[in-house]
């Protein structure tokens, strides 16, 4: 396995058969593993779930194109993680700083929600990705599903960190920071607002400094 998947990965038959629809739908969309998106030697990663149909699947780069992103890349822009202007597509000039953003299953998966059989099929990019940052120290696990897959990928189990927001624990060298998925239906609930988010990654940039080697 390599940190990336090739574009046209054939390891989740239902994901395949999903993208290959998508391409014929929308010819002009990436349709492919979404392929992480940031700085090589990243401090911070931040896992996701999945690429939405309509976002990284559409686009290409994570959490862009779809209205997950908006709230996320102004919270990383405001806690010094990226500069630039957020503006929903790839060419847009926003970068990342000290940070990486990868997801813990690749491809869209229908309805939003992989399978567990796909989530274990994905886990070795996952793996690799979390050893091919090497000066990594802190991950933000968006939702429940990206937390248990990256305590899977780092060898615990998914009891090894408890479920909630705002939850932290120390995983061997790193330190995981759990927050409620940025998804639109949490942010227009109220369920995760901007301040929460914000803490989030306030307490991400906190253990980065606390740790500075
Ligand atoms: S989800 Fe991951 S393992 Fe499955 S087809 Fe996509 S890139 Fe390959």
């Amino acid at each position: 396995m390599t940190p990336e998947p090739p574009r046209d990965c054939p390891l989740c038959p239902r994901l395949v058969a999903y993208r290959e629809e998508n391409r014929r739908q929308n010819p002009d969309w990436f349709n492919g593993p979404a392929p992480s998106f940031g700085d090589p030697d990243a401090r911070l990663l931040v896992a996701g779930l999945a690429p939405g149909r309509t976002g990284a699947n559409r686009t290409g780069r994570p959490f862009t194109g779809d209205g997950a992103g908006w709230i996320l890349y102004q919270t990383l822009t405001k806690t010094g993680f990226a500069t630039g202007v957020y503006d929903a597509r790839p060419g847009d000039g926003l970068q990342l700083v000290d940070c990486m953003i990868t997801n813990a299953v690749r491809c869209a998966p229908p309805l939003n929600k992989p399978l567990p059989i796909e989530e274990k099929t994905c886990r070795p990019f996952l793996i690799d990705r979390l050893t091919a940052l090497p000066r990594l120290k802190v991950i933000v696990t968006l939702g429940d599903v990206s937390r248990k897959s990256v305590l899977k990928a780092l060898g615990v189990p998914a009891s090894a960190m408890a479920a909630g927001h705002g939850v932290e624990a120390k995983v061997g060298p790193y330190t995981l920071i759990n927050s409620y998925h940025c998804s639109r239906l949490n942010t227009n609930t109220g369920r995760l607002t901007p301040e929460m988010f914000e803490a989030i990654f306030a307490r991400a940039r906190a253990a980065i400094e606390a740790d500075p080697v």
